[in-house]
């Protein structure tokens, strides 16, 4: 590991803006919401991140959401470590990802039959496909605020007003790739109401996370997603959920076990890959019978399912169903958020929290946040020096105030309280 330390941060990183738009591989790497130098990482372990000027840090981004049990945990190690060399991808079938779709599906009703891919993106695009292709309609429907990876359909704001055209997020989205997307305020019933019934006929489905978590953590409001069910199931529209943060990290059963609704079909990410590039889709038998080779519905991939990609997600799976881990990960999660309550009341700091089991977020904004709207009401200046803080402390959060935070297993009742100890400080500051 050594030969990866190196002081000369700045260095590195100018290599790699010479290199890399940014100097990164995803945007939110780069820093520019919290205005500070990037951190550049040489390894992790457990809780802790190290860069690679050889500083620590307690780390609450945890690859935004895979690493439930922490950084490189021994038995996702010693998976990689024996089938590595065995070979890292053939460009065959495996028993591999047989076994892996069997936990997925034996854990997701509606998960019928599944397809694996290499990330969530080419899930959610390649689900979207699939229900046009079954309904041979063209629209589809998605709640802004929600993320879905950056395929072009879904890179689309609304417009002026609920019933006008939506607007890309991007240049290179031309407008008539957005054109069938409807956009739709989240957690609003009654808004998509008069959305479908203005588009009677016409939508092919629905995507939604059914907690969202792109836009920090704003849980479905009570009804919400059983109103979604219905209507879908009214309009005969494909109702998918995204299910890339939520999958297996809020319950073994994911978001749709935990609020008792289930879609018709469903998008898998981060957590099924055990800290690999891993994504899948799958759903009702009818829809995935469509897809090629069985049916006429194109999706293929090169690298998808690869074994090593495929052990690790069966690792990792393996201890989410066996051990007693979510409600240990939710009272850790519960725990950091009532100590963070409580130094928001002794510092007077005009933010609240937000959680939903195990996913929890900061809010910058002193109300309970709800909607899109109060989430875009918080206070980034603030954030921006409450993250500055707080990694001055070595406490390593996301680098931007819409993000959630992830504390894993591996986040100790100690590392919780020198964090909380940590946020003491800093909200002392911020006043
Ligand atoms: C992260 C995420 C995606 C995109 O996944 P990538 O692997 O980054 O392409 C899609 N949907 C949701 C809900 C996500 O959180």
């Amino acid at each position: 590991m050594s030969e990866y330390l190196n002081n000369d941060q700045a260095e590195i990183l100018k290599r790699a803006r010479q290199l890399m738009p940014g100097g990164v591989n995803s945007p939110v790497r780069a820093f520019g919401a919290v205005d500070c130098e990037p951190v550049i990482v040489a390894s992790a372990k457990g809780a802790y991140i190290t860069d690679v000027a050889g500083r620590r840090y307690i780390d609450y981004v945890c690859s935004y959401g895979p690493l439930i049990f922490g950084h490189a945990p021994e038995f996702v190690v010693d998976e990689l470590r024996e089938f590595a060399g065995r070979g890292t991808t053939y460009g065959f079938t495996t028993p591999h990802e047989v076994e892996l779709a069997e936990m997925i599906a034996g854990a997701y009703p509606a998960c019928e039959m599944l397809r694996m891919v290499n990330s969530g993106t080419e899930a959610t695009m390649s689900a979207i496909r699939v229900a046009r292709g079954c309904t041979g309609r063209d629209k589809i429907v998605k709640f802004e605020g929600c993320y879905h990876g950056h395929s072009d359909s879904l890179l689309v704001k609304s417009g002026s007003g609920l019933l006008t055209q939506g607007v890309p997020t991007s240049p290179g989205v031309v407008p008539a790739l957005i054109a069938e997307t409807l956009v739709c305020p989240y957690n609003d019933a009654a808004a998509l109401e008069q959305l479908l019934a203005a588009n009677r006929g016409q939508v092919a489905c629905l995507i939604v996370e059914p907690v969202a978590g792109n836009m920090g953590v704003v849980p479905p409001a009570e009804g919400f997603l059983q109103r979604v069910r219905e209507l879908c199931t009214e309009h005969g529209i494909v109702l998918i959920f995204d299910e890339v943060i939520t999958g297996f990290r809020l319950d073994y059963h994911s978001a749709a076990g935990v609020f008792g609704v289930q879609p018709d079909m469903v998008c898998f990410g981060k957590i099924i890959g055990g800290g690999l590039p891993v994504g899948a889709y799958g759903g009702k038998r009818e829809l995935m019978e469509q897809v090629s080779p069985l049916g006429p519905i194109y999706q293929g991939g090169t690298l998808s399912g690869n074994p090593l990609a495929m052990r690790a997600g069966i690792a990792a799976l393996r201890r989410l169903r066996d051990e007693e881990v979510y409600p240990a990960l939710i009272e850790n999660t519960a725990y950091l958020q009532a100590g963070i309550d409580k130094l928001i009341a002794k510092h007077g700091v005009p933010a609240s929290t937000s959680r939903c089991l195990d996913m929890f977020c900061l809010f910058f904004n002193p109300q309970p946040v709800g909607s899109y709207a109060e989430v875009m009401a918080c206070d980034t200046a603030l954030y921006r020096r409450f993250f500055a803080g707080m990694l001055a402390e070595g406490v390593m959060l996301a680098p931007s105030q819409f993000e959630a935070w992830f504390p894993s297993l591996a986040h100790t009742r100690a590392i919780l309280d020198e964090t909380l100890a940590a946020v003491d400080k800093v909200f002392a500051k911020l006043g």
